[in-house]
């Protein structure tokens, strides 16, 4: 029943993406490809020192990834530096195992966890957010996940 909701979230997400729409003269913008997909974006992030107040995001890629990208936009908006980086750390050590970590708080992200048994799949909920950690870093190099 749960697992039916989280697929239609990732179907409605992946096929209407939120925060779909560059965002003009973004503080960061970040490349990212995964071409064992065909997945790529463009992630616009919007920030000063301390809170993101804009992130968006542009780019083609199967459901898996621009749901993804959607559901972290949604996510991270008006989220601090500190916690959108801890809140990665969680989501990914979650994806790779498949249940959430201890303390990490995903909330709609736990969707994504299913992805745990397709290998293949976790580089394609995970390249919108390895892109954003390249994003906060001022990393000017497109990231790839090869
Ligand atoms: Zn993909």
């Amino acid at each position: 029943m749960l697992q039916d909701l989280y697929q239609e979230l990732i179907v409605d997400h992946g096929k209407n993406p939120r925060n779909f729409r560059p965002i003009e003269h973004a503080r960061s913008c970040q490349h990212g490809n995964n071409p064992l997909c065909g997945d790529r974006i463009i992630l616009y992030v919007q920030h000063d020192d301390l809170i993101i107040s804009d992130i968006a995001f542009q780019g083609e890629g199967c459901a898996i990834c621009m749901s993804s990208a959607s559901l972290m936009t949604q996510v991270l908006k008006g989220m601090s530096l500190s916690d959108a980086q801890v809140l990665f750390q969680h989501f990914h050590d979650s994806v790779v195992s498949g249940v959430a970590v201890e303390g990490a708080q995903l909330g709609k992200l736990e969707a994504l966890l299913g992805v745990s048994q397709y290998p293949t799949r976790v580089k394609c909920a995970t390249l919108a957010w390895h892109t954003l950690v390249a994003a906060l870093e001022g990393n000017k190099e497109t990231v790839s996940t090869e």
